[in-house]
């Protein structure tokens, strides 16, 4: 397996994000690079692009969900603007509102 370079998974995230209709954390603190740098972690460590604020089970099968873009971005962008990790925001994001901790969608026993 080829390993991803930081500038691979920023293209990624990049494609995913107009794909979808999101825009991607605006980095101002770090966060986007912080989160990048998980995905490309996860990937060259596991085969795939877990999500890089939750564990993994290390088996696709069981993080099929969590794969990002994972299943809870879209409501979770549609009911607080922004997915889990905040890597992915809705366009209209309000950045004023202090981006805070979100509750977890995915359910309990697959944490
Ligand atoms: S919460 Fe965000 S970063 Fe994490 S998998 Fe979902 S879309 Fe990707």
């Amino acid at each position: 397996m080829k390993e991803k370079t930081a500038e691979d998974v920023s293209k990624y995230v990049k494609q995913v994000a107009d794909k979808r209709g999101w825009i991607l954390h605006p980095n101002d603190d770090g966060t986007l690079d912080m989160l990048v740098d998980g995905l490309k972690d996860y990937y060259n460590r596991v085969g795939y692009f877990n999500c890089p604020c939750r564990d993994s089970y290390e088996d696709m099968k069981f993080d099929r969900d969590i794969m990002c873009p994972c299943d809870y971005a879209q409501p979770d962008i549609d009911e607080f603007g922004r997915c889990y990790c905040a890597l992915f925001l809705d366009p209209d994001f309000d950045f004023k509102v202090e981006i805070e901790m979100i509750p977890e969608r995915r359910p309990e026993e697959k944490w």
